[in-house]
């Protein structure tokens, strides 16, 4: 049974499985030497020491080999995106075909709407959330000002005042407007709330209406367990740098159904590295796209980011997958719940949904007492250790992950939190 004290959080550890990997990552340091209380794993995730060694071994070929590279070593860079298919395809629930590493999330999410955004003068709207991450709001806006549309087009699903998504709001928004709407993009799980989106069901309310659905997967991928392709979800686009742990930047990840990705006459941007790879070095003019989500990439891939990325599965394939992570993630975020709600309740109101299939990593704590100035209280809790990340007006967002944060990490920030609160 829960216990707000610290042999309880120790236990919890003591008994953890998948203790052991937080010694895979290398953990940012305090000024007095001790580790920091790192919770912004949903923003930037910690290196993995993997990550680091293949990102080594990548400069080392360059430097051994040269141009040779492309074809020598035990991971040449020609195919080198190729090993990182079959586990990246494991992690979001798809078919290998399905899956590409490339580009970045936004830079895909442009690509995804130049094949699945196919607008009639009537049939034009692009349905999306009142919340959604800037990025993508803008490029649903640029798209539409490039079909010769404007924002007017813009359908958003309002959240209610507790901040959350109904999907009753949504259902009733696909009765009234279905036969304007295009296309619809959504958040996996939305960035503000840490709200979980019922994928599954939405996809299905999107289908008996005919109508394209694509999801960003930015604060999902790594975080949350996905069946994409036996969900029907027709695209989906996610970084690698938030819960996939492959550094700053870092290539991003494409899921193009089968159904789809198998049409080769799919409206697309082309480049040469989605061309048929039997004659892509004939160098002729006629693009012929190969036949998988690969069909899709443009240029030939940063290997050194890719690297990153191998290592970052690697480590998550010791973990035994998502599955086993998410059990932890959920158990964490419990007893999280746990503890702020006995300590806290009365500065701090938690706006992520307690429905553990309605969370992921990530709480979202709401100052809601007046008299607390939210973000002098941030500030006060980085000058003692604690890496959250704030969003405007007032909540911080903080995301114990199963992969390098413990119970006791947890328990140590809400003793550091109330004795900020008290002074
Ligand atoms: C993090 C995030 C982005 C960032 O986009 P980049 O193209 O990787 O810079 C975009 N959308 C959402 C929903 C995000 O959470």
């Amino acid at each position: 049974m829960f216990e707000p004290t610290k042999a309880y959080a120790d236990m919890l550890d003591e008994t953890d499985p998948l203790r052991h990997l937080r010694d895979q990552f290398s953990i940012p340091k305090q000024a007095n030497g001790e580790d920091e209380l790192y919770f912004t794993g949903n923003s930037l995730g910690l290196q993995p020491k993997k990550a680091r060694e293949n990102v080594i071994e990548m400069l080392d070929a360059w430097q051994k080999y040269g141009v040779k590279g492309h074809f020598e070593g035990e991971y040449p860079w020609l195919p080198y995106h190729e090993f990182l298919t079959q586990q990246s395809a494991k992690l979001v629930g798809a078919r290998d075909e399905e899956v590409v590493m490339m580009n970045s999330l936004t830079a895909n999410l442009h690509l995804m709407m130049v094949s699945f955004y196919q607008p009639t003068k009537t049939k034009r709207k692009i349905l999306i959330e009142d919340h959604a991450f800037p990025s993508d709001h803008y490029a649903v806006c640029s798209q539409l000002t490039h079909h010769g549309f404007d924002e007017s087009d813009i359908l958003l699903w309002q959240p209610r005042a507790d901040e959350l998504l109904y999907i009753e709001d949504f259902e009733a928004l696909l009765n009234q407007h279905h036969q304007d709407i295009s296309l619809i993009l959504l958040p996996g799980v939305q960035y503000y709330t840490g709200q979980v989106l019922p994928i599954e069901k939405l996809t299905q309310v999107a289908k008996q209406y005919d109508i394209t659905i694509g999801f960003d997967l930015a604060h999902a991928a790594g975080n949350i367990e996905l069946s994409l392709h036996d969900w029907d979800v027709d695209f989906a686009c996610w970084c690698s740098y938030k819960y996939l742990n492959s550094g700053a930047g870092s290539v991003a990840g494409c899921f193009i159904h089968q159904k789809h990705c198998q049409n080769t006459e799919l409206n697309r941007f082309a480049g040469w590295w989605g061309h048929d790879k039997a004659s892509r070095f004939k160098m002729d003019n006629n693009f012929i796209p190969i036949p998988t989500a690969e069909g899709w990439q443009l240029s030939n891939p940063p290997i050194l980011s890719l690297a990153a990325i191998r290592g970052s599965l690697e480590t998550i394939d010791l973990a035994g997958g998502i599955s086993a992570l998410r059990k932890k993630s959920e158990a964490l975020s419990q007893y999280a719940f746990n503890l702020l709600d006995g300590e806290l309740s009365d500065d701090i109101d938690i706006i992520t949904p307690r429905d553990k299939n309605a969370r992921g990593c990530q709480l979202s704590l709401m100052v809601t007492n007046n008299n607390i100035d939210g973000k002098a209280l941030f500030n006060e809790l980085e000058a003692r250790g604690v890496t959250l990340d704030w969003r405007e007006p007032n909540v911080m967002r903080f995301a114990p992950v199963p992969l390098y944060n413990r119970f006791s990490d947890i328990y140590h920030f809400v003793q550091i939190l109330k004795t900020c609160l008290r002074s």
